[in-house]
Order: structure tokens, then sequence, then C-alpha cells
């Protein structure tokens, strides 16, 4: 007899926290599969709302739509790393079932315990985080060992696409950018020579079955993410295995269901760090909605229903393109009644175009992604880098 708990079977309501436009392809995946949807967010326009069966709109800690929620769904989960963890402690706590559950969600929530859990476990998963130094008083700036200057300063919580961070060389700039975050905890980094940078998607399902897509290499513009490789085309198989088997070995450390993303630092001498863990399907793994045989948002319908995995072979060479609203204001786009070239785009029969319906575009907001699909990593690049020239993004 299997271990695995009752399944949650269609047409079911799933619930998801978070409205954007990870919730949005979450929904098409889980109503691809005859699910039902509800999605909790206060934002009247958000792009999963406009799609989900049911969109309660009210604040995550709204005991009134988190009971409405309990009410509706079998299962929830969640679209985004900030979410309350009480939202999902209550939920719980009103019999729903919620993958992944807080314990793991809170850790990956605040950079002192995501670097805390990595380094204890480093020995079992091969791979450990970058050096650091933990800043929560101003005592901790006093002991702070040499070496790690100079260093990244990062914010313990909400800090994404590279804000809350700044680069500092000694105690003093140190000292200035402390101040500038207004003494909240922080995490100091030894900034490390980078060769280039991977991320492990990896889903677990309540039976622990684990399964760990191919990586993705990822190139960032302005700490946002440009673009995502799979294959990876500078890792060795060596290393790649090493990366697999470390991902595989922290969603179980986590005592983590349903879809994660680690992402890892590959540095000048070979060596590799392990860095941040995002608790939720991840912009690096949306190429997987074209070239691989289950989507990253399907992966998360299969594993918080807790039926089976999907198989997460590659089907085709992907190079995944994010397209940010400074798409839409553009020479570019100026030039064709502020509208993004997207028939050209299409041109390429290979080229797969994800607009995520929002309304406005704004400088540096996810607006979209394309995922080109070839024979190999450098075809897909170069239709990548074409597009880019047609849309007017800088490459
Ligand atoms: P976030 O993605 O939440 O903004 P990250 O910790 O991933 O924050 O940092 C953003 C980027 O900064 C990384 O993708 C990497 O390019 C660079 N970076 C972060 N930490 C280091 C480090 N210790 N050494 C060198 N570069 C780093
Ligand atoms: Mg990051």
């Amino acid at each position: 007899m299997s271990n695995r708990p009752e399944p949650i079977l269609p047409p079911t309501y799933l619930g998801i926290l978070g409205g954007g436009q990870l919730g949005r392809m979450f929904t098409h995946a889980a109503q691809d599969m005859g699910f039902n949807v509800c999605v909790l967010d206060p934002d009247p326009q958000s792009p999963a709302g406009a799609v989900a069966q049911k969109h309660i709109q009210a604040d995550y800690q709204d005991e009134k739509a988190l009971a409405e929620m309990a009410k509706l769904c079998v299962a929830v989960s969640t679209e985004f790393e900030n979410v309350p963890a009480q939202a999902l402690d209550r939920l719980a706590s009103l019999g729903v079932y919620v993958a992944p559950a807080s314990e793991a969600v809170s850790i990956t929530q605040n950079r002192v315990a995501e670097k805390k859990f990595l380094a204890t476990w480093k020995d079992v998963a091969g791979i450990g985080p970058a050096p650091h130094w933990v800043i929560e008083h101003v005592q901790d700036i006093e002991h702070v060992p040499a070496d790690l200057f100079p260093g990244i300063l990062k914010t313990a919580r909400m800090g994404y696409d590279g804000k809350g961070q700044e680069t500092v060389k000694d105690v003093e700039q140190l000292k200035q950018a402390w101040d500038r975050f207004g003494h909240v905890p922080c995490v100091l980094e030894k900034k490390l020579p980078l060769a280039y940078e991977v991320s492990a998607l990896v889903a677990r399902g309540s039976d622990d079955e684990v399964k760990v897509y191919p990586l993705a290499e990822n190139r960032h513009t302005n700490g946002i993410l440009h673009l995502s490789m799979v294959p990876a085309p500078s890792i060795d198989d060596a290393t790649e295995k090493k990366i697999l088997e470390a991902a595989s070995a922290i969603i179980r450390c986590l005592e983590y269901v349903g879809v994660l993303c680690i992402e890892f630092f590959i540095l000048k001498d070979g060596s590799v760090v392990s860095n941040e863990i995002a608790p939720r399907p991840h912009n690096s793994g949306h190429h997987t909605m074209d070239s691989c045989v289950t989507s990253q948002f399907e992966q998360q319908v299969r594993a918080m229903a807790r039926l089976p995995l999907g198989d997460v072979s590659l089907l085709s060479p992907v190079t995944m393109l994010n397209i940010l609203g400074d798409v839409w204001l553009n020479d570019q786009a100026k030039a064709n009644a502020g509208n993004p070239a997207w028939d050209k785009v299409l041109k390429d029969g290979k080229a797969k175009l994800h607009l995520y319906g929002k309304a406005e575009p704004k400088l540096g907001r996810k607006m979209a992604h394309i995922n080109f699909l070839g024979a190999d990593t450098n075809a897909t690049l170069k239709q990548a880098m074409a597009a880019c020239d047609v849309l007017g993004i800088e490459k």
C-alpha cells in the first residue's frame, strides 16, 4: 500500500494566496486539470483573480476572508514568499491542507534563518552558503571577520530583484549601509567571484518523492532576471550532478511539499555555493511551460493535491526571455502605436508568448515572458537575442 495520503481530486477547489502572474499560471494549470481555483488577493485587478473561478478580494490576514477560503478549498498554496506565515497557520488550523507548510516558508522568508538552515545542512547537501555574518545588533558590526570585505549587506526580509542590498568595502561603509537600512536584521555576505549562476527547480510530494528539473543558467540585468537557458550551457556534468543532488537533499531537509527553486553560484575556481530558496514556482522555471513534460505550475498542483509528481524531462532546449514593462515604453513601441511588436517576434514559430494580463506597464514590472524552443542553447539564445532587437530590450 502507498504511504501517500488520500489524493485531492478535481473539481475540488484549490486555493492560492496571491494573485500575481505566478498565481495566474498556477490557476491555468489547475483549471486544465479540472480543478476550480480560489485566489485571495486584495488587488481588484490581480492577474490571477481575473481568471480564477473565485477571487476573494481582501487582505491576507483578514479573518473572514481566510475562513471563507478554508470553507471552499481543501488545499491551499502560496505564490509569493512574503505571505504572512500567520495566514498559512490560520488556514491549517481551519483544517486546510497547506503546502508548502508555514514552517518551511518561514525559513525561506528570512535570510538569517535561510543561511542558518543552509549552513546547518551543508554536509548533507554537499554544498553550503557563502561565508557570511549576521548583523542584528550594533555590536555585531564590531565582530565582523575582516575577510568578509568587500561584502554585500542584505536585509533579512523583503529583499527581491536586487532590492535591499548594498555592496560595502569596509566597516565604515557597512555602518553607513546598516544606518540606511534602518538597523533592521541583515546578513553580510562575502562578495564572491562568480563565474555564472544557475537555479535548480525541485518538487517534493507528500510521500517524499522528489524530482529535480534540469538546471537553468540565469542572466540578470539590473538585479532582475533577464533570461534563463536550459540546458545550462556553462556547466559540466559533475557540477550539475552535485547541484541536483544538493537540491534534492535541501528540499527533503526542509520537509517541503510543493515546488521550490534554489539559486546556486558557480565561482571562478569551479566551486559552488547555495544562495536563495524561493518557496514557490520561480521565474527561472517559466521555461517548463513549453519545454518540459510537466510545467512547474502543474507540478505544484500535483504536489498540493497529493497526486503523483509529473515527469520533469526536458523535451526541447529552451531560452526563456523576461519581458518587463520597459518594452511598452521604449522607442520601438512608440513607433508601433505603443505596442510591442509581438507579430514580428511570433514569426519565429518556436517562440511562445505568455502575457500576464497586467493593465499598466511600468519600468521593471514583469509583464510577460517568451520561451524560445530550438535545437540547442546556441540556437535558442540567438532567437531570444533577435527578439531583444525587435522589442528594444537591452542585451
Ligand atoms: P535577490 O535575488 O533576492 O535580489 P540575491 O541574493 O539573489 O538577491 O542577489 C542578487 C544578485 O546579486 C545575485 O543574483 C548575484 O548576481 C549577486 N550576488 C548576491 N550575492 C552575492 C555574493 N555573495 N557574491 C557575489 N555576487 C552576489
Ligand atoms: Mg536571487
